[in-house]
């Protein structure tokens, strides 16, 4: 601690120092003077005393004082106390000196010693205060008098600068946590933004979605929560890739948002499907608003520069709010409208009834009655024959699924199979179906079988792994067993389909594209696919009377059949105008209710035998034709 002494008597600075030597330890003056010897004598001046934790700087006039001070500021080590005489002619007094080292160094603690009664301690707190910073000591002084004021002020002194300091520092400090505090405020909206939106859209996500539909709810009034689902994007995904997947998706976002009403809410929900939210005043009008959006939807839009046909279908409930009803249930109804509308077709818009509910509880009690069907003996298999179209010879015959159940009677596959489909159930039962088929096509004398296989089926791992597996065990050449799949089969995952129906026609077995014309595959692309034959689908059979489009479809299938060298089985064939009109545009099989309706197996087994379906006389209307070889009839 630096201590500075002001005075014009060389006795009183001699005073001093016998003063803080009193309290000097004795190896102070001894480690001083090897300091003085290792420093060059710079650590100790002339006129500058030591003592035990003091460095007394002496100075004989008022100004040397100042400059002193002057100097240990500028060197980063000031005075802890300064001790000022209060005449020290012929210089300043201490009264001046002291009001000069105030104006340097406000920390400083001054002590004013005077032999004299006449200063004015009040003048000199005026210029050199403040007063808890200035001290007065009487001459002649005792020496504990000095020593202790100058411990005092020089302790109060060291306290009061680590305060500063520790101010200092926490004013900083304060500085950098509001730093930190703004940052942290930033990231959180950001992450909040990002919780809460769609990456691709910057939509509101299905989170906030939840959350608007839940504040929604809980407030009185009419308003439609509405799903919208893409159609068609499976396949641009699929065939343009992800990037232009991406690109679709923001085009209908931005659809979505100048076509819905004012104030609407539309967020994305993940994948294709899109929720909107909106004031309505009747279902009517909501149902009017979600068709004007889904008709925005349907127009041509430029993906990569590939012109992709837009598309959407919709669900949408209208609820009144304030009634304690769960958004999550809002949200399960809408899609449930949703899920109506994509299996009326597309770009339809279905409005929630409770009927649809029903839907979902008959569908459990199927699945429950399906999964105990075969272990009850439940299922059987008819069998359609498929017959060329000049000689009418029984080529083969489609494997048709019967189930008689305890609670409906006899159901209709197209009832049980789309719901076994949505469970692992369509395994179990397709391979029944396969095992059962491929034990009655062993009693012909060469007819194929053609079994349907659903999507999910062809899909699953190792599909031909185990169909060859079965035949293998049935011990049938795998020429008897024609596959039945669906475009929608195919064309989910092309490349994948391709392969497995690639080494499936290798091994000998038959394909054939069922249902052909429904789908959404390009008549183009199915070239890439090893098929044996396709199936005109029977809508179209059935439209050809009466429709244009039916008719020129039916035409176009059959040539497209004809030059990829496929087969073309119509189905469905009812009438003999139907045959006429389907021979003249070139159709090489037939099946349908006017040949046969599908029998069980022992009349299969009849109609095999005899090679022929009664009636040539009527039909093959051509005259007598050579019979052709069995199970050849389709390739060209
Ligand atoms: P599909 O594969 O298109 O089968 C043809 C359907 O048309 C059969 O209906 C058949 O009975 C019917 N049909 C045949 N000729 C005529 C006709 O002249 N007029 C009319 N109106 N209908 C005719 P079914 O047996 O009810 O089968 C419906 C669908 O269920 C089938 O359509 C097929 O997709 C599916 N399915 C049937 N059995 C199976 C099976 O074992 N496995 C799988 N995965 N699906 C099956
Ligand atoms: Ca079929
Ligand atoms: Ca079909």
């Amino acid at each position: 601690m630096r201590i500075l002494i002001a005075d014009d008597e060389p006795a009183m600075h001699d005073s001093y120092r016998r003063s803080f030597a009193g309290q000097r330890s004795g190896g102070g003056e001894a480690l001083g003077a090897m300091a003085a010897d290792l420093f060059g004598g710079t650590a100790l001046e002339p006129h500058r005393g030591d003592t035990a934790g003091f460095a007394l700087m002496h100075a004989h006039q008022g100004l040397d004082a100042v400059a002193e001070v002057a100097r240990a500021l500028a060197n980063g080590e000031p005075f802890a106390v300064a001790f000022i005489d209060i005449r020290m002619p012929p210089g300043i007094d201490g009264r001046e000196t002291a009001q000069r080292i105030r104006a340097l160094d406000p920390e400083i603690n001054l002590v004013i010693v005077t032999g004299f009664s006449d200063f004015s301690p009040i003048e000199i707190s005026k210029v050199a205060g403040p007063a808890d910073k200035i001290f007065y000591i009487a001459k002649p002084f005792e020496v504990a008098e000095v020593t202790q004021t100058a411990t005092a002020l020089a302790k109060r002194w060291e306290i009061d600068r680590e305060l500063k300091a520790a101010r200092v520092t926490l004013a900083a400090q304060v500085v950098q946590l509001k730093e930190q505090s703004a940052e942290l405020a930033a990231n959180e909206s950001r992450a909040i933004h990002m919780a809460t939106h769609d990456s691709l859209t910057d939509a509101p996500n299905r989170l906030a979605f939840l959350r608007a539909l839940a504040e929604r709810t809980r407030a009185p009034g009419l308003f439609a929560t509405v799903m919208v689902d893409l159609d068609r994007f499976k396949l641009v995904n699929d065939t343009l890739g992800h990037l232009a997947g991406d690109a679709l998706i923001r085009e209908v976002c931005a659809i979505l948002h100048r076509s819905a009403p004012d104030q609407a809410l539309v967020a994305r929900l993940g994948g294709d499907e899109f929720g909107i939210l909106f004031e309505t005043s009747s279902e009517a009008a909501g149902v009017m608003a979600c068709e004007r959006i889904v008709s925005a939807c349907s127009v041509t839009l430029q993906v990569f520069g590939n012109s992709v046909q837009g598309g959407a279908s919709a669900g949408v409930v209208v609820s009144e709010g304030g009634q304690g009803r769960d958004p999550v249930d809002v949200m399960r109804r809408s899609d449930l409208a949703l899920n109506d509308a994509k299996r009326g077709g597309r770009g339809i818009v279905r409005l929630f009834d409770e009927n649809m509910d029903e839907g979902i509880r008959f569908r459990r009690r199927v699945e429950n009655g399906l999964s105990q069907a075969i272990a009850k003996g439940e299922l059987s298999l008819v069998y359609q024959p498929i017959v060329a179209r000049d000689t009418v010879e029984v080529i083969g015959f489609e494997a048709l699924v019967r189930w008689n159940t305890d609670d409906y009677g006899a159901m209709s596959p197209s009832t049980f199979i789309p719901i076994a489909e949505e469970s692992n159930l369509i395994h179990e039962l397709g391979d029944w179906v396969l095992g059962e088929a491929l034990d009655v096509v062993k009693q012909w004398p060469g007819q194929y079988v053609s079994v349907n296989f659903s999507p999910r089926q062809f899909r699953r791992h190792n599909f031909v792994g185990h169909i060859l597996e079965s035949v293998e065990r049935a011990g049938i050449a795998p020429a008897r067993l024609q596959i039945e799949i669906t475009e929608t089969a195919i064309f989910d995952d092309a490349e994948r389909a391709a392969d497995t129906l690639y080494k499936l026609r290798q091994m000998g077995f038959r394909i054939a594209l069922d249902d052909f014309g429904t789908g959404y595959s390009s008549l183009y692309n199915i070239r890439k696919f090893a098929l044996d034959c396709l199936k005109i689908d029977r809508s179209f059979i059935d439209g050809m009377g009466r429709e244009r489009e039916s008719a020129a479809i039916v035409h176009s299938i059959i040539h497209l059949g004809r030059a990829l060298g496929l087969g073309v089985i119509a189905e469905g064939v009812e009438t003999e105008a139907q045959v006429q009109a389907l021979k003249l545009a070139g159709a090489s099989h037939f099946q349908g209710y006017f040949y046969s309706r599908p029998v069980a197996a022992p009349i299969a087994l009849g109609m095999a035998n005899a090679r022929y379906l009664g009636g040539e006389d009527d039909i093959a209307g051509d005259g007598p034709t050579p019979p052709r070889q069995l199970g050849n009839g389709m390739m060209n």
